[in-house]
């Protein structure tokens, strides 16, 4: 018989970066839900996850931060450390976009996407490992990276330039960590319903094509994304280091 409890995070605590919407609040619910406590990290109110946890029994404990400062996003992770007790995983999905030309591509455009989307995951992940090789404990590291970390997109240069290093970090970290017992893995999300992708669903001639080409025949939902995160944060994945998983309705095996 499987023993359902190596799908569980009950007793764990899992920060999740860019909580407030989106992908990380689907993400949070999905820990909370598995029993986790969710430490949310944003620089944006959290009440509404806040309130989503709430109601199905979880906890949750927000942190204000701007990921865009790294080293008060590093003295944060010390700070939850001290204040919380060992955190045991962390899921990197803050994360930014910006469209433009190739030609013209701005180097602020560069610089903020790498910044938030690469630099943030790498020392925010750095810190977490500081604390727990330190104090002798296993921990678990979920990055979200996209499909624009296998391919290459239009007009958006520095968002696929980091995608691409999310998985070249998530993979040099996993062989770095895995003897510390520290799992670092990736999942590359599809197209997933949030703010970030309303414009392509309000465009009915993208939004078709899109669709056209998605197996499943639906967009992805926040809490498929969770589920998946869910996994790679519990015991039943200890043996899975630089993975990266495709959570995308078929869109890269197509
Ligand atoms: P949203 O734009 O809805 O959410 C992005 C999150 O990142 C927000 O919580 C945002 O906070 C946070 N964030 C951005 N900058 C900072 C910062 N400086 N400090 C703290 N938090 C910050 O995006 P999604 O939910 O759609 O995407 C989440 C992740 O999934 C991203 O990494 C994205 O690249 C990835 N992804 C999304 C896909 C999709 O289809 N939606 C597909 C593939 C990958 P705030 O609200 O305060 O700005």
């Amino acid at each position: 018989m499987t023993d359902l409890s190596a799908f569980s995070l009950s007793g764990k605590k899992i920060i999740v970066t860019g909580a407030n919407t989106g992908i990380g609040q689907g993400i949070a619910l999905s820990v909370a839900k598995a029993g986790a406590t969710v430490i949310g990290v944003g620089r944006s109110s959290m009440d509404e996850t806040a309130a989503s946890v709430a109601a199905v029994g979880g906890s949750f404990i927000p942190i204000a931060c701007d990921l865009g400062d790294h080293k008060a996003a590093a003295a944060m992770l010390d700070a939850a450390w001290s204040e919380h007790g060992p955190v045991d995983g962390l899921v990197n999905n803050a994360g930014i976009i910006r469209r433009a030309d190739a030609v013209d591509f701005t180097e602020e455009d560069w610089d903020d996407v790498m910044d938030i989307n690469l630099k943030s995951l790498f020392f925010l992940t750095q810190a977490l490992a500081r604390k727990a090789i330190a104090a002798g404990r296993e921990g678990r590291v979920v990055n979200i990276a996209s499909m624009l970390s296998f391919q290459g997109g239009i007009r958006v240069a520095s968002y696929t330039a980091s995608k691409h290093g999310v998985l070249g970090v998530t993979r040099l970290l996993a062989c770095e960590w895995a003897a510390k017992g520290i799992n670092v893995n990736a999942i590359a999300p599809g197209y997933i319903v949030t703010n970030n992708t309303e414009a392509l669903r309000n465009d009915p001639d993208r939004s078709t094509a899109i669709l056209g080409r998605i197996p499943a025949g639906r967009w992805g939902e926040a809490s498929d994304i969770g589920d998946a995160a869910v996994f790679l944060l519990a015991p039943a994945s200890k043996y899975m280091h630089g993975a990266v998983v495709p959570v995308d309705g078929g869109w890269l095996a197509r």
